[in-house]
Order: structure tokens, then sequence, then C-alpha cells
């Protein structure tokens, strides 16, 4: 049976997702209200993802839902950000309530968790596109910004990093995976945790700060251009999870750890003399220090024995893997 546009958004869209009082007018008029904290600066961030481009197609509707916010939910954690509110642009190939009731049982999950209130959105039909605009708060001036790295900073990274990447590898099945391992990386991919924690505790320490979603080295490469430096990164130092280490040769896993994307942990950089503060903000295992900023500009890797280590393959970049006017490569499921 099909329902129409409007009961989508009453069946799905409406109730059931947090309360906020700071929400004035919510879904059902034509733009929503909300009271801004006088004494905050107003967050903005949106993000889409695309089928067969920001997951696989067999995707499971409640992770799709899920991770639609969590990578927005990364972008607040990465400015030091306390989110609020969202809306929602979902475009379907067909009106399918199956799908519709997991997946917003996925995106309410997520947006209980983390106090989001659904204040909108969009509805049309057309290729399977989801796009969330998240809202949130923080102090005047103490948004973490990419821009502040500086000489001699230690460069740091929450969590483990290439899981999510382990995980899409196991599903492309370009590789196999012990079940257990499987379930895992592809937990890892499919439902990220948001640093939003780590983020909040990192203002007035980290110099700077970006979440991972192209690629540690990429995105590090983000810090390193916006904030004019180089940076040496220690292949040994990079946090790996056990089920990298033991699926894969050190030097692949070092290029799962580089190069691939999705993992949404936090890349942050922290000056000397900000050390003391950092132990005594994060638990210290919740983030590993991989290298240090320096003057000479462009991302260096060495290993252990001195050696350079060149990752394989830089982060995720959309015109190029939609080959426009290119060679046709081998088409991947990716994140951004
Ligand atoms: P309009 O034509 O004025 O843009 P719509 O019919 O698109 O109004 O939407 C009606 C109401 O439902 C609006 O408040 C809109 O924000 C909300 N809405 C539409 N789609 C969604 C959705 N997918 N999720 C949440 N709210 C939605
Ligand atoms: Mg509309």
């Amino acid at each position: 049976m099909s329902i129409a546009e409007f009961d989508v958004i009453a069946n799905y869209f409406s109730q059931d997702f947090p309360k906020r009082s700071d929400v004035v007018l919510g879904v059902g008029d034509d733009a929503a209200l909300c009271s801004i904290p006088s004494d905050k600066q107003l967050v903005v961030a949106v993000d889409t993802l695309i089928e067969n481009v920001h997951f696989p197609l067999k995707t499971r509707p409640e992770d799709i839902g899920y991770k639609a916010l969590a990578v927005n939910l990364s972008d607040m954690a990465a400015m030091g950000a306390t989110p609020a509110w969202m809306t929602l642009a979902l475009t379907c190939p067909h009106i399918d309530e199956t799908w519709l009731s997991k997946f917003s049982s996925g995106l309410r999950e997520l947006a209980e968790s983390s106090k989001v209130s659904l204040i909108g959105g969009d509805t049309t039909s057309g290729p399977l596109t989801i796009t969330i605009q998240i809202m949130g708060f923080v102090t005047p001036n103490s948004a973490l910004q990419r821009s502040g790295a500086k000489s001699g900073d230690g460069i740091y990274v929450t969590g483990t990093v290439g899981d999510a990447g382990l995980g899409l590898a196991s599903i492309e099945k370009r590789l196999v995976l012990a079940r257990p391992l499987q379930k895992i990386v592809e937990s890892r991919l499919h439902r990220p945790t948001p640093r939003l924690v780590e983020g909040k505790a990192l203002r007035g320490i980290a110099s700077s700060a970006i979440d991972i979603s192209d690629g540690l080295a990429a995105d590090l490469g983000h810090i390193l251009k916006a904030s004019g430096v180089g940076a040496t990164i220690e292949t040994d130092k990079l946090p790996l999870s056990s089920a990298l280490r033991d699926s894969l040769s050190a030097e692949t896993a070092w290029n799962f750890a580089l190069s691939s994307g999705d993992d949404y942990e936090l890349c942050f950089t922290v000056p000397k003399d900000k050390e003391r503060d950092l132990q005594d903000a994060l638990p210290v295992n919740s983030y590993t220090r991989i290298g240090t900023i320096e003057r000479r500009t462009g991302l260096r890797c060495v290993s252990s024995n001195g050696r350079m280590f060149m990752p394989q393959e830089s982060g995720y970049e959309h015109f190029i893997k939609l080959n426009i006017g290119a060679t046709p490569r081998k088409r991947r499921s990716r994140s951004r």
C-alpha cells in the first residue's frame, strides 16, 4: 500500500523524535522556529549520503538512518560544538513503508542519544539520497578549526583508524575476514561513533581539529593546508584495532589507516604547553599521538626503521572517482 508524502512525514518524521524546549515551531509549518541562546554562536553543517557512493547498495535502512546523522554529528564534534537541531531532505525512488520505518528508527536512535530534534525537511522522489543539515552551539570564539596548527604541535587521533575501510573491503569481498571480525569492522562502517565528548573536551586545548571522513592522510592534509604547515607521521604509532592488525600485513594495515575513509575519528593538534591539559581532559587510552607538525610543508610518513612510507591511495574525491571525462576505473562505494 502506498501512502502520500504528508503521511510519510506524519508517520515517520514528526512523532517520537526528541523534543526540545528551544524548538518554538517544529515539523508542519513552512519553516521551523528555534531559539538560539544569546551567549552562543550557531554552528551549521550539512552532509549528503548517496546510495552506492556513501553506502553500499545492500546497507540496512536503519544503518543508513543512523549514519546520515552520525556523519553530521561528527562535523559538530570536529568543531567542539553541541548539536541541537537537524533538518532532513529525503529523496527516495518510491514509498516503501518497511524501509521508511527502519530508516526512521535508526535515525531516531542516534537523535535520542545525542538529544537532537528533527525540526523540518523535504521529501521528494528520485534516486535514494539523504541530506541532513545539523545545527548546534558553541561558546563564542571557542570552536575548533582547521587553521591553528603550529610547528612543534603534536598530532593526535581518537580511537583507531582504518576499521571502516576494512569493513567496506569485507562487504565488497576484496578480502575475507573471520565472521566476528567482519561484524566488528562492518559496524564501524555503518555506525560510526561521532566523537562529540572528545571534541568538546578539546576546546581551549587543540590548536586545530578535523574529523576523518576521507582518510587520515587526506584529512590531516586539510589541517596542514589551512594552517600553512607540514607534518611527519610515524606509521608505527598509528592506532590500529586488533581486527586490522590480525587480518593484514603491517604495511597494508598502515595503508588502510592512512587512506581509507569513513572512520569519523577526530584528528587534532596540541601545542607542547597544552599536553598536560590534554591528559587532564581525556582518558589517555582514548587518543594516540601519531606525529608532529613541522614548518616544512607536505606530509611525510616514516616507519620505525626511519624508512619513508608512501601511502598507496589518498582520500576519496568524488569527481575523480566519478570519472568525469576520465578512463573508467573500478567502481568503489566509499564516503565522500
Ligand atoms: P513546503 O511545501 O511548504 O515546503 P512540505 O510539504 O515540503 O512543505 O513540508 C511540510 C512540513 O513537513 C514542513 O514543516 C517540512 O519541514 C516538514 N518535512 C517535510 N519532509 C520532511 C522530512 N523528511 N523530515 C522532517 N520534516 C519534513
Ligand atoms: Mg518543502
